[in-house]
C-alpha cells in the first residue's frame, strides 16, 4: 500500500468520526484532562502501529502488489477498530470519571454543610474565613464577623422541648438569610450560635446590618407543641468585629467577636455591641 494512501487514512478516519459519530465521543477526543489525553494517545498509537506494520510488509518483506490491496484494507479496518475501541474506552473513563467528581463535590458539600440548619457548618465557615483573611492580606479588603447567639436559648429547650429548640434554630436561620448580600457568608458555629461574614463593609454599614438581623429575630414568634402555651418570641445577642492588621489570623477577629458578644449578654441580651480595632476591648 503507498505511505500516501495510510497516510491519507488518518484524516479520513478523523473525518468519518467528525461526520457520523455522536457528540461525546468527539468531545471525548478534545477533553483536555488525562481522559482526553489517554484517548488522544491509544488513537495515535492505534494509527501509526498499523501503518508501520504495513510499510513493514510491502518494503522490508517484499509482499507483493495485488490489484485488491487485502492488506492496505487489512491496516485500515484495524485502525479504524482501534480508534473506536479507544473512542468508547474514553466515553466509559470519562463517564466514570464524572461520576467520581460529582461524589467528591457532593461529599465536600456535605462535609461543610450544618445538617439542621441546612447553612455551613464550622468546617464551611472555617474554610470562608481562610479565604477571607487571604484576601484581607492581599487586597486589604475589610472584612467583618459577626457572632450570633440565642438568648436563653435552654430556657426553651426546657420549655417547649428538643424538637421545638430545633424548630426555632431553623427558622432563625431562615430568617437571617434574606439580611445578608450574596457574597455574605452565613453559618451555624455550634449549638445556637450563628456566624456571619462580610466583605468590603464599613462599621457603619456593618451595624446596621446586624441591627436588621437582630430585629428580624426578634420579630420570629414560636408556639409550644406539646405545651400549647400562648406565642413567645425568641431573641438574639450578636457581637460585631473586623479582621485587623497585625493580627497572627482570623481566630483573633473571632475572639474579638465573642468579646462583644459577652458585652451584649452582659448588658441586657437582644442588643447588638463591637468590638473594633481600635476599641480599647479590642486590645
Ligand atoms: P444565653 O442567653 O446566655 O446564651 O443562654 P442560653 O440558654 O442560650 O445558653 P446556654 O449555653 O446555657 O444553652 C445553650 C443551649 O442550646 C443548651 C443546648 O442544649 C442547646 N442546644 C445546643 N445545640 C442544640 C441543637 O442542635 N438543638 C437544640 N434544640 N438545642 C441545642
Ligand atoms: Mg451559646
Ligand atoms: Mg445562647
Amino acid at each position: 500500500m503507498a505511505v500516501a494512501t495510510l497516510v491519507a487514512l488518518v484524516p479520513l478516519t478523523l473525518s468519518v468520526l467528525t461526520l457520523y459519530a455522536r457528540r461525546p465521543m468527539m468531545r471525548v477526543i478534545m477533553l483536555a484532562g488525562p481522559v482526553g489525553e489517554r484517548t488522544r494517545n491509544a488513537i495515535a498509537v492505534g494509527s501509526i502501529v498499523p501503518w508501520f506494520g504495513g510499510l513493514l510488509l510491502y518494503r522490508w518483506i517484499g509482499v507483493p502488489e495485488r490489484v485488491i490491496p487485502a492488506e492496505a484494507l487489512i491496516v485500515g479496518a484495524t485502525i479504524l477498530s482501534i480508534t473506536l475501541v479507544a473512542v468508547a474506552s474514553g466515553l466509559f473513563h470519562e463517564r466514570v470519571d464524572r461520576a467520581r467528581r460529582e461524589l467528591s463535590r457532593e461529599l465536600m458539600e456535605m462535609a461543610s454543610t450544618d445538617h439542621l440548619t441546612k447553612l455551613l457548618n464550622r468546617n464551611g465557615i472555617t474554610f470562608e474565613l481562610e479565604k477571607r483573611w487571604a484576601a484581607f492580606h492581599r487586597f486589604g479588603t475589610s472584612q467583618c464577623v459577626m457572632m450570633m447567639d440565642l438568648d436563653h436559648f435552654k430556657k426553651i429547650n426546657d420549655e417547649f422541648g428538643h424538637d421545638q429548640g430545633d424548630r426555632v434554630l431553623t427558622g432563625v436561620s431562615k430568617r437571617l438569610r434574606p439580611c445578608l448580600r450574596s457574597g455574605d457568608s452565613l453559618g451555624r458555629w455550634g449549638g445556637e450560635e450563628f456566624i456571619v461574614l462580610l466583605q468590603d463593609v464599613d462599621k457603619i454599614r456593618a451595624i446596621a446590618l446586624a441591627e436588621r438581623m437582630r430585629k428580624a429575630v426578634a420579630s420570629m414568634t414560636f408556639e409550644g407543641i406539646r405545651t400549647k402555651k400562648s406565642k413567645k418570641n425568641v431573641t438574639a445577642s450578636i457581637g460585631v468585629a473586623f479582621f485587623k492588621n497585625g493580627d497572627c489570623g482570623y481566630e483573633e477577629s473571632i475572639k474579638r467577636a465573642d468579646l462583644a458578644l459577652y458585652e451584649a449578654k452582659t448588658k441586657g441580651r437582644n442588643r447588638v455591641e463591637t468590638v473594633f480595632p481600635n476599641a480599647k476591648s479590642a486590645a
